[in-house]
């Protein structure tokens, strides 16, 4: 049996990866700090599951980071843990280069000094996989897509510490003989997502009758892409990707902003109409917007079609259907994260 160790398998894509891993008969060494992004509850369904290892720490922490490969022997690392939400980034800048740059040095460092350990045959097959962003690319005027070569140009702290955790996965290729591969994903949405989120967010104050957010006005555009198809698409990577390259991942599926609110808006009204009568849309309120506010993500996913054969399995409209209604179903999970310290305000602002 294969083994993966899975950095911020507690998290939103990682926890939807390790699950669909898991399922699929791979071994995982799940490595998560737990900040307020993790979540256990998520990782329920493997109470008791001897094919998941969950260990709480840093990834930046080279001593743990030594420990868990030297003991688990994994067959690849795949990195997900990063601090991730844009308006934090604004709010606070400090902790994005710690993890997202200063962490993922060390766990380059401890990986590398493993990797050269292994014997041929396992060193050939070792493969660290860094899970990354469209957001590294800037912003696009109306026309255009991001493509493989396209220059970084960040705009935000959060894709700025990107950016130099996706330099520091290419250097440690080029400078050390490291078997890296880089994924680059347009925006994911779907189950377990943490509510800070546009498409979690709208969702949870819809239901509850309260004013919808939209930043600026409305109209930046996104490429949205169903958690489930960025796990698969780095499963294939994972298996056939050409070391050292990059891969972007997206959903062929590019919305402004106000129409994917418009579009939960209709669904809910179909499925939990408000009891006023009302149009959820009648919610929609504009709000002050982000900023530095990129205004448009578009990906060329070719590369990854071309080489790979892999495309996503679920349009927006058969996604964004899923996830209301998977929000409805799991109302519990949501609950216990409002309980927490964040109540659905804005940040960043
Ligand atoms: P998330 O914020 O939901 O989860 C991040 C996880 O990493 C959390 O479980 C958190 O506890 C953990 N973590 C944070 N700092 C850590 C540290 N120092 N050591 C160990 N664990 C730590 O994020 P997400 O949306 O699941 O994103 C996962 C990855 O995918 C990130 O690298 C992000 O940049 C990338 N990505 C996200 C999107 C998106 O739309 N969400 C799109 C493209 C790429």
């Amino acid at each position: 049996m294969k083994t993966l160790l899975v950095t911020g398998g507690a998290g939103f894509i990682g926890a939807n990866f390790v699950l669909q891993a898991v399922a699929d008969g791979l071994r995982v060494v799940n490595l998560d700090k737990l900040t307020y992004a993790g979540n256990m509850q998520t990782l329920q369904s493997l109470a008791g599951n001897p094919a998941h290892v969950f260990v709480q720490g840093d990834i930046g922490d080279r001593g743990l980071i030594t420990r868990l490969l030297a003991e688990h022997r994994p067959d690849a690392v795949v990195n997900f843990a990063a601090e991730s939400h844009v308006d934090r980034s604004i709010d606070g800048p400090a902790a994005f280069i710690e993890t997202n740059v200063v962490g993922t040095l060390g766990l380059l460092e401890a990986t590398r000094d493993y990797w050269r350990g292994l014997d041929e045959a396992a060193g050939k097959a070792f493969r660290f996989l860094h899970v990354s962003t469209d957001e590294v690319y800037g912003s696009l005027g109306a026309e255009g897509f991001f493509t493989e070569t396209t220059p970084y140009a960040p705009n935000s702290p959060y894709s700025a510490s990107k950016a130099a955790s996706d330099h520091l996965v290419r250097a440690f290729h080029h400078t050390y003989g490291l078997p890296v591969l880089t994924t680059n994903c347009s925006n994911n949405y779907g189950p377990f997502q943490f509510p800070e989120k546009l498409i979690p967010l709208v969702i949870q104050k819809a239901l509850a009758g309260e004013a919808l957010p939209v930043y600026g006005d409305g109209m930046n555009v996104r490429d949205w892409l169903y958690v489930e198809d960025h796990c698969s698409a780095i499963r294939r990577v994972l298996e056939a990707g050409r070391l050292g390259e990059t891969y972007n991942v997206g959903g062929n599926s590019e919305r402004a902003n106000l129409v994917v609110v418009k579009t939960i808006c209709a669904i809910l009204d179909e499925v939990s109409p408000l009891e006023n009568g009302k149009p959820h849309e009648s919610l929609i309120t504009f709000v002050r917007d982000r900023p530095g506010h990129d205004r448009r993500y578009a990906i060329d996913a070719s590369k990854l079609k071309d080489e790979l054969n892999w495309s996503p399995a679920h349009t927006f409209e058969s996604g964004i259907k899923a996830t209301v209604q998977w929000y409805l179903d799991n109302k519990p999970w949501i609950q216990n994260i409002l309980d927490g310290s964040y109540q659905l305000e804005r940040l960043g602002a």
